[in-house]
């Protein structure tokens, strides 16, 4: 494992940086900023980033780490929680909504109109989402990197510590850390397993205790194991070499797109980038105002130069930014040598541009909006199905025509619910249930089949296929839901 060359120094130095020397990576396009041409891991030390957008960073990111880890803990006034993924009992709750296998539909438009959205966002802001609300950067650069920095300190001193030999003071910051982002890895499992199965359910096996919840355990441990392996040592790997995002980059942005870039005509000017020379003309001698001091190098979590051009690697952190405003305030040039810009901004100057492909994009986010919108609307707590019984007809019964019918009924709410069946459609129709009375105890998410028969008065009937109305009442009284079928009846109607 070797460290990338760029500054070692944890503060740019304006004199020390005249003697320095770095170069461009000319094999960009071709290699990982993170591997080595041997394929070995090239480790990352980012140089801790300060500065007006890391501020920003930080104030979203903790706002976002308090929703993130609170979510499944908040519970709304119908007792559902806010959010749930239920995996493995095919039941999710969204915004307080809860869906069933019944609702695959809505779930695959829903993440339709979720994957529009991305797209489209991307082609506009880039990888706004990955710098600036994605978990994996937050917990990454938020929290671990915090940690990290504070145990061993900056860049140099985190280099120096792993050089060093295991002796005392290595054992001791090692140990401590590694023990902190375990701990931290736990909680993250038990917020996502609350995610998954419940926070009332993750408090009845936090009081029952392990023992009887081996399985649960173990599943705790493995996804803590993840977690630690992925921010304790594969880092921006999952970035650069897992995220599927990351790599839809290449066919998303395009010149309008705006990114963190760099002002590669102001940066190298006319004879290129240059070290700063103390009372120079700059401007007269065709140098651009990249002074290569390497700061924006220095901070990048991922280790690209963004000097070389929009690349894969880049999460959009703006680490660069501020490392470059820094050393730009330091040498009297003005800031925004690395900024958010497209390269139709950087080459021409131009601003950023609604395109036909933006339009077209918005136009289908929006239809796909309006129909979830519309099937949401439409969506009943309560689904009920009356069918005929295949294979059998109409009987006589007095002064009754007589059918059998079989029901579906299902409760997608999070609450049992006792209701009964009526024909609304017709006066004084009879329900008698194969088994027991017209009174169905239906468990929330439960789905109830049954049969029962339907009796019309003969004065009532209209058609040998009459169309019937049959609701579902609740306990109050209450319609809940509706359900239009037809009942068979002789044929001289
Ligand atoms: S190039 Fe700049 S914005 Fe991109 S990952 Fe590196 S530091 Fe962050
Ligand atoms: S772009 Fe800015 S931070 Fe990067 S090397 Fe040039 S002057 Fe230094």
């Amino acid at each position: 494992m070797s460290v990338q060359d760029s500054d070692s120094k944890d503060e740019f130095n304006l004199d020390d940086h005249l003697n320095e020397n770095s170069q461009m990576n000319e094999d960009v396009r071709t290699s990982i900023g993170t591997m080595e041409k041997t394929g070995e891991r090239k480790w990352v030390y980012p140089k801790k980033p300060k500065g007006k957008f890391t501020n920003y960073r930080t104030y979203v990111s903790y706002i976002l780490l308090v929703i993130l880890i609170t979510t499944p803990f908040i519970k709304l006034p119908n007792g559902n929680p806010l959010f749930k993924f239920d995996v493995l009992h095919s039941q999710f709750i969204i915004f307080g909504f809860p869906f069933f296998t019944s609702d695959f539909f809505l779930l695959a438009l829903g993440m339709i109109t979720t994957i529009i959205f991305i797209v489209l966002f991307t082609m506009a802001y880039g990888r706004l989402f990955c710098g600036w609300v994605c978990p994996q950067t937050i917990f990454l650069e938020m929290v671990f990197r915090k940690i990290e920095y504070a145990i061993e300190g900056d860049r140099a001193k985190q280099i120096r510590l792993d050089k060093q030999e295991w002796d005392e003071e290595k054992i001791r910051k090692k140990l401590l850390k590694w023990t902190i982002f375990a701990i931290i890895s736990f909680i993250i499992a038990n917020v996502f397993l609350a995610y998954i199965i419940g926070a009332d359910e993750l408090y009845s096996i936090i009081k029952d205790g392990p023992i009887d919840n081996l399985g649960t355990l173990v599943g705790l441990f493995f996804f803590s194991a993840v977690f630690y392996f992925v921010f304790a040592w594969f880092r921006e790997q999952a970035c650069t070499l897992v995220c599927p995002y990351g790599r839809f980059q290449g066919v998303l942005i395009d010149a309008h797109t705006i990114n963190v870039s760099y002002d590669f005509k102001r940066g190298e000017g006319t004879s290129g980038r240059a070290k700063f020379k103390k009372n120079e003309d700059r401007k007269a001698e065709g140098k651009g105002d990249c002074i290569d001091c390497g700061q924006c190098v220095a901070v990048c979590p991922t280790g690209i130069d963004i000097r070389d051009g929009i690349q894969l690697e880049c999460v959009n952190c703006t680490a660069c930014i501020d490392a470059c405003d820094e050393v730009m305030l330091k040498v009297g040039l003005p800031t925004g040598l690395i900024r958010y810009a497209s390269e139709d901004d950087i080459k021409r100057g131009e601003k950023f541009k609604f395109t036909k492909r933006l339009a077209a994009y918005t136009f289908a986010l929006l239809l796909l909006i309006g129909a979830m919108t519309a099937f949401l609307l439409s969506r009943s707590d309560v689904e009920s199905k009356y069918l005929k019984v295949p294979g059998t007809d109409y009987k006589v019964e007095g002064q009754f025509y007589v059918n059998q019918f079989e029901y579906t009924l299902y409760n997608k709410t999070n609450n049992d619910q006792i209701v009964s069946l009526k024909v609304l459609s017709h006066a004084n129709c009879k329900i008698d249930m194969y088994e027991g009375p017209n009174k169905l105890n239906m468990e929330k998410g439960q789905i109830i089949q049954g049969k029962f028969y339907l009796k019309i008065p003969t004065s009532e009937v209209k058609s040998y296929k009459e169309k019937i109305v049959i609701g579902l009442i609740n306990q109050q009284g209450k319609v809940i839901d509706k359900y239009e079928t037809s009942f068979s009846a002789p044929f001289k109607y």
